[in-house]
């Protein structure tokens, strides 16, 4: 019955010149999160977007459901402005909704429109008293809201506000570069990069045949995930294999974990340089795990002039978790594969490592030959959601 969605996005932070660069980038994306459906008329007048819904308005906001920017969305009747074509779609609204009860609201942005929205209220509940069977009016606890928005070409009427994912649309604060391994924290981190608006390329660092290709294939899996919120992902994959057995062979046990982070951050930097990310983003949790303790983190940190944004650092794992299952990851962040880290984690590893001492550990290290040798090597793929699988 419903033929328009009407869309309302975040228009309290919108501010200036970004306005119209936010708006259209939140409608390329709702474009691209709809391209496997069929094309569409969608525009944008006084700050909302109407999408037209071809009968199909579970699929529709099922994927707009991921699209970072959106308040909410409603299934509009639209109508002329006219109280003889506002009140049979209210009854259509009425019927189509269930319970026994209900509440006029009436929004009137257009104040040329002739009745107040109390005066909109009393009509439309009188009619809808009359033209109902057995409904009431209940003012405090109505089962639904008929809802009329009086606008300034037309008017809208429904009762049902679907939430959105709030944030701001991908792409308009520029592009990250994710650390992305196989476990629960780092897919978390990039959802809330996405959802502040970062373009997000991944980087997996991969020791193959220490870590298998069921672990990869796991990545890949989990880069889905975060392509069902940004249309598509792009996923750098840096073989580690060589450079973690030279920590192995050259390095103290207690510093394999500092350095082999050191190591992620450098050729990572590279790797946001090519790829032209202005920071880097992972999964790291304040003193979750001994490399993530701030003295760890500050000796890690050293080695990169990028920012480093860590949108987990105060989160505590039950946290975590309850978003990531939130978001469809964790179901593939639990599948049992061993990721490079969890190999090559000491028994000790070091919780306040110094900076001199593993600087001096490092120099037994070829490290540009072993960055170079990894940069050369990256394979590039480009994942894009399966719509069928939303
Ligand atoms: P996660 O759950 O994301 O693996 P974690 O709690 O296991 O995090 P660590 O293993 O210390 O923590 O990793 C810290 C961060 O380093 C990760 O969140 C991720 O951003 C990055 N990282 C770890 N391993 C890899 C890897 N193999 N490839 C790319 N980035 C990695
Ligand atoms: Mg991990």
């Amino acid at each position: 019955m419903y033929t328009t969605l009407l869309v309302r996005y975040g228009e309290i932070s919108l501010k200036g010149n970004n306005r119209p660069y936010f708006e259209n980038r939140l409608l390329a994306n709702m474009r691209q999160a709809l391209s496997d459906l069929p094309p569409r008329r969608m525009e944008k007048t006084f700050g909302r977007v109407f999408v037209e819904l071809l009968d199909d308005l579970e699929a529709v906001s099922r994927r707009l459901k991921r699209v970072f920017g959106i308040v909410s969305m409603s299934p509009v009747l639209t109508t002329s402005l006219d109280m003889d074509a506002i009140a049979p779609a209210a009854l259509a609204v009425l019927n189509d909704t269930p319970g026994k009860t209900f509440k006029v609201q009436a929004q009137r942005p257009n104040k040329r429109f002739p009745l107040t929205s109390p005066e909109i209220n009393r009509q439309l509940g009188a009619y809808l008293l009359k033209h109902s069977q057995g409904q009431q009016v209940d003012v405090h606890h109505p089962d639904r809201l008929v809802q009329v928005e009086i606008r300034e070409k037309e008017a809208y009427v429904f009762s049902r506000t679907i939430p959105g994912p709030g944030g701001l649309p991908v792409g308009v604060t520029g592009r990250g570069l994710l650390l992305i391994s196989g476990g629960i924290d780092s897919p978390v981190a990039g959802y809330l990069g996405l959802k502040r608006g970062l373009e997000l390329t991944g980087l997996h660092f991969y020791s193959f045949p220490f870590t298998s290709e069921r672990s990869k294939e796991k990545v890949i899996d989990l880069c889905r995930v975060l392509a069902s919120y940004s249309g598509s992902f792009r996923l750098v994959i840096a073989p580690f294999t060589e450079i973690q057995k030279s920590i192995r062979q050259n390095c103290p046990q207690e510093f394999y974990v500092t350095i082999m982070r050191r190591m992620m951050f450098r050729i990572a930097q590279a790797v946001a340089a090519n790829e032209k990310a202005l920071a880097l983003v992972t999964g790291e949790s304040l003193g979750q795990v001994a490399s993530q303790t701030l003295q760890s983190i500050a000796v890690i940190n050293k080695v990169v002039d990028l920012p480093v944004l860590r949108p987990l650092v105060a989160w505590d794992k039950n946290e975590i978790i309850e978003l990531s299952r939130r978001m469809g990851a964790y179901e593939i962040s639990i599948r049992p594969y061993d990721d490079c880290c969890t190999l090559f984690v000491p028994r000790h590893p070091a919780t306040k490592p110094p900076l001199g001492r593993v600087e001096a550990a490092e120099k037994k290290l070829a490290i540009e030959e072993l960055m170079a040798d990894c940069l050369a090597n990256l394979e590039t793929i480009t994942i894009t959601a399966d719509p069928t699988e939303l």
